[in-house]
């Protein structure tokens, strides 16, 4: 990058907020992907109208920007692909500006830490449930632009289920509101809805504001034992229709069961085809039973042996450590993990687990599966030796058949954890020429000159114009 460039940002932002040296553009060059782009330098905004300034500028000076939060992404959204400046809202675009108990939102800016504001509003009552497995890290910008799921999804929902306004700064340095404090509002365009998963190729977010809810009181943990994966994955679906909903349907597969125990030592049931992990809350212990009921019942009708309820916390936490630890665990079935977080409709788990296997026998490699059944998303492990290229190229042929029978069954790519670059050459799967025609139309609404995360989510211009 030219040299000039960094005085204007220095000058505009004081040298502290810049950073051109080697040692931190490196820092900054990684997300959770390993892969690895350096930018040109990395950039900390104090506020909306240093972010306004600086794309304001960067647009007149065609120079490509990237936000970043944490750099927790699992697909890339957050690297400097094509160099450019990442801008990044860690030092002081880091403040939950309000917590209005009257109309239960919230107002924090992009760099607030998921945990803090679940801590900050739990503190007064409230509740705030996305709770993304990064949540001690990861922010609420990149929440917001991933759109995050997390444990309580189930009967919670993902993030976009609590956002209910943005302000964004326009590449062109335009400073835009989307939403409202209000719980209805159908005037205009659903801007706010676009933002949302949009990976920081739109526009950048300053400022949002989030739903919260009161704190349920009670929560309880069970565990069912089953003879199969496919009594497990009926056993989702039939409990969810019965009309309860619990607050997570967590499931373990066989291969994921036999890594943990081979790894913790847990004294779990090797031979088990499945696990369910379940939560219920709510307020009183009366109703949290009524749930538990149900769901023994369903479960005790498909499949499943044994199930437990733990008595205490200390009983939950040994309930959940065998899902909380099964992503490490399994990696004792090859150097290289290619796993996705493909969703598909609760009642065809069976099937596409099913057909998962048979993608894994055809090529004679594991998949262990696990994850988050009672949303339907399952983290897909397809395992392989990375220092043997044959097999890395089987792992990739296998993933193309895992993402053609989530799209076949009616699921997504992505569950979670977006597109980016990782997924890119796989959108033709899920979205026809037109639709994608229709992604390039507004992503050039927003960002005609293509300085925003150019290149991420498949939207390629260069292929077009
Ligand atoms: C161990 C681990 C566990 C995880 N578990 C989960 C999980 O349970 N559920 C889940 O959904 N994800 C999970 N993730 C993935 C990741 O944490 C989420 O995608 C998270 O939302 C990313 O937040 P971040 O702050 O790290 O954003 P980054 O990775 O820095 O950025 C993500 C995207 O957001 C954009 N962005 C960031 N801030 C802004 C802004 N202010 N304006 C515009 N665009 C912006 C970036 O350009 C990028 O495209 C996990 C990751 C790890 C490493």
């Amino acid at each position: 990058m030219d040299k000039k460039h960094i005085e204007y940002f220095e000058k505009l932002l004081e040298k502290e907020n810049v950073y051109s040296d080697k040692a931190h553009l490196i820092a900054y060059s990684y997300d959770a992907t390993r892969s690895k782009f350096e930018p040109d330098a990395v950039l900390f905004p104090r506020d909306e109208k240093d972010v306004s300034e600086i794309l304001k500028y960067c647009n007149e000076h065609k120079i490509v920007i990237v936000p970043r939060g944490a750099g927790s992404g699992f697909t890339g959204g957050a690297l400097p692909a094509n160099g450019g400046v990442v801008l990044a809202f860690e030092k002081h675009m880091n403040k939950i500006l309000e917590i209005d108990m009257k109309n239960m939102v919230a107002v924090v800016q992009p760099g607030v830490i998921n945990k803090d504001l679940q801590r900050a509003v739990e503190e007064v009552g409230l509740f705030y449930p996305p709770d993304p497995a990064s949540q001690e890290y990861s922010t609420i910008g990149g929440n917001v632009s991933e759109n995050a799921g997390g444990m309580r999804a189930a009967k919670y929902g993902i993030t976009k289920d609590y956002v209910m306004a943005i302000r964004a700064v326009l590449p062109n340095g335009d400073i835009i509101r989307a939403g409202k404090r209000t719980i209805k509002d159908v005037a205009g365009y659903n801007i706010a809805g676009i933002l949302i998963a949009s990976e920081g190729t739109l526009a950048v977010l300053t400022e949002i504001t989030l739903k919260l809810i009161p704190k349920p009181k009670l929560t309880k943990t069970a565990m069912g034992i089953f003879k199969t994966v496919n009594d497990a994955m009926n056993a989702v679906y039939k409990t969810f229709a019965t009309g309860v909903t619990p607050v997570a349907m967590e499931f373990l597969d066989n291969l994921t069961i036999k890594a943990v125990e081979e790894t913790f030592h847990k004294g779990l049931p090797t031979d088990a085809g499945a696990l369910l992990v379940t939560d219920v809350d709510g307020n009183l212990e009366e109703d949290l039973d009524f749930q538990l009921a149900q769901i023994e019942k369903v479960f005790r009708e498909n499949g499943c042996n044994e199930f437990k309820i733990a008595k205490d916390d200390k009983e939950a936490a040994e309930i959940w450590f065998a899902r909380r630890n099964a992503s490490q665990a399994i990696t004792l079935y090859g150097s290289k993990k290619i796993n996705e977080d493909i969703t598909v409709p609760r009642a065809v788990l069976p099937e596409l687990l099913d057909r998962f296997y048979e993608i894994a026998e055809k090529y004679n490699i594991k998949i262990p599966c696990f994850g988050h059944t009672g949303d339907g998303n399952v983290h897909t492990n397809v395992m392989v030796d990375g220092s043997d290229p044959k097999q890395v190229e089987i792992g990739y042929k296998a993933i193309e058949e895992v993402f053609q029978v989530t799209v076949d069954l009616g699921g997504t790519l992505s569950g979670e954890h977006g597109i980016g670059l990782a997924k890119a050459p796989y959108m033709s799967m899920a979205f026809t020429p037109e639709e994608m025609n229709l992604f390039k139309s507004i992503k050039k609404a927003f960002d005609p000159n293509n300085i925003l995360n150019p290149n991420k989510m498949g939207l390629n211009f260069d292929k077009e114009d």
